[in-house]
């Protein structure tokens, strides 16, 4: 149906070439939300974009940048937003995931073609593919985490788990074990029965235990730190192996969208990342078409991104480095880069909720609200949502959740799930001044 040709076998140095495109744009935006560097202290972050590559012979072929994001921030459970209107994971591969959906609100065709049953796939000729200017947090990256982090960095992190520990007493386990998939479909299972014993779960905290491999985790941040329920980068790319990186919303107009190679700069190891992304899901069976088990090609970058710890780390300029606590997200055919804090738009206050006009463009309302007004040759398809909950319009992606539930049963039933209130919003509706 797609006869494309193995773009890495036309492209001379594919792997680098998807690197450097992806660093020349990153330079090509201003200053604003990219780390400081200070006189003895650095600041760093994380680059990743999602790149469309055109290839059709040696001669005739393109690589283009279609959506950046930095950072490694994402908000704690307390401060998740109920309309929808927070960016909660502001992690770079998200944030590049979340413009490519943007763009394809935007411009479904560009890339894109229907087929026969009248769903989109992409035209002949085009794959897709991630840069990422380290391994991504998560299962990924433990065991090169492990391997280069310091004795101080260890008893830092240890010190913090040891105050969490003795001041609060399980209670951040307990938010994460509430939300987690198959407490939730046991509770549902058994409501009226109390005996039940929770099933034995292979999940983890951030980083605590990095010697525990193949298994899922929240986001990385320190024991003493309030707990957030988002899963791991590792975690997320594993998903979109399987259910594609277009979302549960745009399933309704696209088929699944795999990802044809993941490029990586710091911390590669190879069996890692092989493992993580889709070696643990290898038994996975049953899935409904086109949905599958997709393996990206994954490949290794020397090509230093200049605001990486590494390369910050081998200037010897600096005696202590920093994550940046702002994100830039940027999509193809925007002039500049939307810099975003605390999940908005940069100057919102931490801990309080966006507004229509502080939210990025990114966050869940703001697509919802792309979606149901998209350009389509079948508008009923998007207008059918608009009285609609954004937690309704995901739901009635029937394949897709057959899918994704096939895939929390059979591999990831550790997930831990955003509360369905929080995804309860409609699309038009003016969300009230709450101060949740
Ligand atoms: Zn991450």
């Amino acid at each position: 149906m797609n006869p494309n040709i193995d773009p890495y076998l036309i492209i001379p140095d594919l792997t680098n070439e998807l690197a450097k495109a992806s660093l020349e744009r990153y330079a090509k935006l201003g200053k604003n939300g990219k780390p400081q560097l200070h006189a003895k202290k650095a600041e760093w972050t994380i680059l990743a974009c999602i790149l469309a590559v055109y290839c059709v012979n040696e001669k005739e072929y393109s690589i283009q940048v279609i959506s950046l994001g930095t950072g490694l921030k994402c908000l704690p459970f307390s401060q998740l937003s109920q309309d929808g209107q927070l960016v909660h994971d502001s992690h770079a591969e998200v944030l590049a995931r979340r413009g490519f959906i943007k763009y394809l609100l935007q411009h479904p065709d560009v890339f894109f073609d229907a087929d026969g049953d009248g769903k989109l796939v992409s035209r002949p000729g085009y794959t897709f593919h991630m840069y990422v200017s380290q391994s991504p947090c998560g299962d990924a990256s433990m065991s090169a985490i492990a391997d280069v982090q310091t004795e101080e960095s260890k008893a830092s992190f240890h010190a913090g788990g040891k105050r969490k520990r003795e001041q609060q007493p399980s209670s951040s386990p307990c938010i994460i074990t509430q939300h987690i998939y198959a407490n939730k479909r046991q509770k549902l299972l058994s409501s009226s029965t109390s005996t039940v014993t929770p099933p034995m779960l292979q999940f983890q905290r951030g980083r605590y235990d990095y010697g525990k491999l193949g298994i899922l985790r929240t986001k990385p941040g320190r024991l003493d730190s309030e707990p957030s329920l988002c899963m791991s980068c590792s975690d997320k790319l594993a998903r979109w192996n399987v259910l594609g990186i277009q979302s549960a919303m745009l399933s309704h107009i696209f088929h699944p969208i795999y990802l044809n190679s993941i490029v990586i700069g710091d911390l590669f190891e190879k069996n890692s990342l092989e493992r993580a992304l889709y070696g643990r899901l290898s038994t996975l069976k049953g899935l409904p078409s086109p949905y599958k088990l997709h393996r990206p090609a994954i490949k290794s970058t020397d090509i230093p991104f200049q605001y990486s710890k590494s390369a910050l780390e081998r200037t010897g300029n600096y005696s202590s480095y920093i994550s940046t606590g702002t994100s830039v997200a940027w999509i193809l055919g925007m002039e500049k880069a939307e810099v975003l804090g605390f999940g908005k738009k940069q100057g919102g206050r931490k801990g309080e909720d966006a507004t229509s006009k502080t939210r990025s463009m990114l966050c869940q309302r703001a697509l919802y609200q792309d979606f149901v007004n998209m350009n389509i040759k079948n508008q009923a398809l998007v207008h059918q949502f608009l009285d609609s909950t954004y937690a309704d319009c995901k739901e009635k992606a029937i394949t897709y959740q057959q899918s994704k539930t096939m895939l929390l049963d059979q591999c990831f039933d550790a997930w831990v799930q955003t509360p369905r209130q929080y995804q309860e919003f409609n699309s038009t509706a003016t969300p009230p001044n709450s101060s949740t």
